[in-house]
């Protein structure tokens, strides 16, 4: 890698990816298949309520319907169920988003492994992640699949690489860690009770943040030279890097806002394309 510093632009990669889908919906449309991703919400959280409704502009403007699906926080996990088997018998919805997370007293793992492994487009089935580690999901995890395209993206070497995944959840830590390791990454994961996470941390070539704690990742953790990708999303704005401080010491690092983010809606939205696809192909 060139020492020059590089900021890892998200948007970029995702307005890359949007030429490709673009003329996918237009044939599709052709067809006279409407590509559609239903999105569900339980409860009344602002954040998931705003990250909802992020998902729901970026398919209008790729020309994707979406469906908005609303339960109130006291709905039910068999409730919940319910809604997500009617949508898997629609023919015409393509991809199913169960917004992460949902109230306490829901069953998440139920809920989201009654979704059918063929409108799995945000990867968080049983069945899905089990593909995933094995490399062979139709529909990566959206999150570490986008950090893995910006990655690519940018030319940064993985192979022989030690990548440090700090945060271990299923839907972020566990497949980005898996999906490193699938291409030759030696991966350290690290979480709540990794003990000397600072010297851990300065020995990875590249760093995946995925705590979910505003700037937790500080500047004198990292090598100089490293490449640091921040997954975290917090209030204010935020990601979980000390994007200042760590920006000093990196070779490349991802912005935030203008990071992960973009990458993760574009890549759900190809995904959902990519579904209607199959889906029509077996219709
Ligand atoms: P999560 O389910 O809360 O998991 C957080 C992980 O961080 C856990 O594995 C936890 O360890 C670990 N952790 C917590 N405190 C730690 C500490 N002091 N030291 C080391 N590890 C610690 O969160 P998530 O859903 O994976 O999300 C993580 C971040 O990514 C959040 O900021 C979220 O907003 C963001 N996110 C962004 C996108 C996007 O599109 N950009 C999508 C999804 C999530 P334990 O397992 O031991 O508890």
């Amino acid at each position: 890698m060139s020492t020059d510093k590089l900021i890892l632009n998200g948007q970029t990669v995702a307005d890359f990816m949007k030429e490709d889908m673009a003329s996918k919906v237009a044939i599709l449309k052709e067809k006279g298949i409407q590509p559609s991703l239903a999105t569900i919400l339980v409860g009344d959280d602002p954040s998931s309520a705003t990250y909802v409704r992020m998902k729901g502009n970026a398919c209008a403007r790729l020309g994707v319907h979406s469906i908005k699906v609303v339960l109130s926080a006291d709905t039910t996990t068999d409730e919940l169920i319910q809604e997500i088997n009617k949508l898997n018998d629609d023919p015409s919805v393509h991809g199913i988003l169960l917004q992460h997370p949902v109230p306490n007293h829901i069953d998440e793992r139920a809920a989201f492994d009654a979704i059918s492994i063929e409108k799995d487009v945000d990867g968080v089935t049983t069945l899905g992640f089990a593909l995933n580690a094995f490399g062979d999901a139709e529909f990566p995890s959206c999150t570490p699949q986008a950090i893995m395209r910006i990655l690519d993206f940018y030319n940064i070497q993985i192979e022989g690489k030690h990548a440090v995944v700090i945060g271990r959840s299923p839907i972020l830590g566990k497949p980005v860690s898996a999906m490193l390791l699938n291409r030759n990454a030696t991966v350290t994961t690290c979480h709540s009770k990794t003990v000397n996470l600072e010297e851990i941390v300065k020995l990875g070539d590249i760093i995946i943040a995925a705590v979910g704690k505003p700037l937790f990742v500080k500047g004198d953790w990292i090598k100089p030279g490293a490449v640091v990708i921040d997954a975290g999303y917090n209030k204010g704005n935020v990601g979980d890097v000390d994007y200042e401080a760590c920006f000093v010491p990196s070779a490349a690092i991802t912005p935030v806002p203008g990071g992960v983010g973009p990458v993760t809606i574009a890549t759900l939205i190809e995904h959902t394309i990519k579904s209607a696809y199959k889906l029509s192909e077996n219709a």
